[in-house]
């Protein structure tokens, strides 16, 4: 019988040999240890679990793919972007994560996710695998025509990798609604087939599921929702500090707000709004959406209760809760130390690994709620999934039935959290929750399967 120390320090060598194959990848590093540093109990507590090459394999994508995006500008001036498709984990379905368009984007960023995919998609209880792909292409300040022109030599060379049953992209930071279609249109012209699995995210009059634009933001309150009820609280009457202003972001206020809580914040790269009568959606829609304008202009144009703090962080607000929904490692240790100070109560991520490990830390030491991205975010890749089963059966669901499906499959993930981390002498700590439960699944898939 292993002991957990024994176990430790294995994991601890294989996370050394991870950062030695994967030079160059901190945030792939960060995803990794994040993940392997809770599973000592789990491993050694079943020791089908820790047979060699398992763990080893789960850390290794199954196929990678990198590639050149040629596409021409307005002004005809050809511009090289790179291509990433990181299919990391087929053992439970198709892989399934999105394609992010940012200049931050590289091969580590994308195995992060895609490693994070893998348990996020498993939480979930549904059919699908982990990947993610994306560009180092930058859409801010470019024309729609730029858009499409990049999309469609994106998916000139993506096509050949996906498909309904192989590997089924989304959206994620820079891939909205507009990308989506253009992709899609891109993909049925190359193929010359309706294939409406391929891609989700679509338009719900062509294949799109109703309430996928919402189910991240939606997701993640109700996630938030259930870490307070375990404390004997709602959200009703709560101060909420939300960052970002793009699908994520905007989701989570219009939830917040109709469960009776006050968002008072949203932000993009430029900085933060504070607006003390709440968010107002309608205008921020309008400036994100329409506009695809700044967050600055929402200050300008709400009146004195709001305004703009350049270049600031929102979680120097105070505020009962934090929903961090902009990107990777936004909420750092000196954040974590304002929102404790001030009183926050639970913190719920409905980006991808946006808290530092150290402001995790000072936020699980100090006794508050932190659901992690993985549980708390997945109801958009959940919805995403009901888009799949509605496309084969050549259906569409209603909002109501959509939004029912997503309501259970958020509570059956943080019921599932709960429980696992309590019985695995953890009680609270959804991190060592979400990790083994979504690990314990996608490995008894592996193992069933064999050594491929
Ligand atoms: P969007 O592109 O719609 O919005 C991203 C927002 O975050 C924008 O306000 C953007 O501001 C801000 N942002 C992005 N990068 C940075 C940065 N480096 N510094 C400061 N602000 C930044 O993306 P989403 O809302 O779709 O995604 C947000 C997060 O949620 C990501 O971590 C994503 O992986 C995660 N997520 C998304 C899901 C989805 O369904 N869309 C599902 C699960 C997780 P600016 O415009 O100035 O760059």
């Amino acid at each position: 019988m292993t002991t957990r120390s024994e176990t430790r320090t294995a994991l601890d060598h294989l996370l050394t040999e991870i950062e030695h194959r994967n030079p160059a990848q901190p945030e792939f590093h960060q995803a990794a240890h994040e993940v392997l540093e809770t599973l000592a109990p789990v491993l050694a507590a079943r020791p089908e679990y820790a047979e060699p090459g398992l763990v080893e394999r789960l850390v290794e994508p199954e196929r990678q793919v990198l590639f050149r995006v040629p596409w021409q500008d307005d002004q005809g001036r050809v511009r090289v972007n790179r291509g990433f498709r990181v299919e990391f984990n087929s053992a439970l379905g198709p892989y399934k994560g999105g394609l992010r368009f940012h200049p931050s984007v590289n091969l580590g960023v994308i195995k992060f996710l895609g490693f994070e995919q893998i348990f996020k998609n498993a939480l979930t209880g549904l059919g699908i695998g982990g990947g993610k792909g994306g560009s180092d292409f930058d859409p801010h300040g470019r024309s729609d025509a730029e858009v499409m022109r990049f999309c469609q030599s994106f998916m000139t060379e993506l096509y050949r990798h996906i498909g309904e049953h192989t590997d089924v992209p989304a959206g994620d930071i820079g891939v909205g609604g507009r990308e989506i279609g253009y992709l899609f249109g891109q993909y049925r012209r190359i193929t010359n087939r309706w294939e409406a699995g391929v891609l989700t995210g679509k338009g719900a009059g062509w294949g799109g599921s109703l309430i996928r634009p919402e189910a991240t933001g939606y997701g993640n309150v109700l996630f938030a929702a259930a870490m307070l009820r375990e404390r004997g609280e709602d959200l009703e009457g709560q101060t909420a500090v939300v960052s970002g202003s793009g699908n994520v972001a905007i989701y989570t206020i219009e939830k917040l707000t109709a469960l009776g809580a006050n968002a008072v914040t949203c932000s993009d790269s430029s900085g933060y709004v504070v607006d003390e009568k709440g968010i107002d959606l309608d205008l921020l829609k309008q400036i994100k959406e329409v506009e695809r304008g700044r967050v600055d202009s929402y200050a300008e144009r709400r009146g004195a209760s709001a305004r703009f703090v350049p270049g600031g962080r929102v979680w120097e607000v105070p505020a009962d809760l934090a929903l961090p929904s902009a990107t990777q490692n936004e909420l750092d240790e000196n954040d974590a130390t304002a929102l404790i100070r001030n009183g926050v109560k639970a913190v719920s991520e409905g980006a991808n690994m946006p808290t530092t490990p150290e402001a995790v830390h000072l936020l699980q030491q100090a006794g508050v709620a932190f659901g992690p991205g993985k549980a708390a975010n997945a109801g958009g890749v959940a919805v995403s999934a009901l888009e799949m089963a509605q496309n084969h059966a050549r259906t569409s669901w209603t909002s109501a039935r959509v939004e029912e499906e997503l309501a259970e499959i958020m509570t059956s993930i943080h019921t599932t959290c709960h429980e696992t981390a309590e019985r695995y002498d953890a009680p609270g700590d959804y991190v060592t929750g979400a990790n083994i439960a979504g690990f314990e699944r996608v490995a008894d898939a592996m193992l069933a399967q064999g050594v491929i």
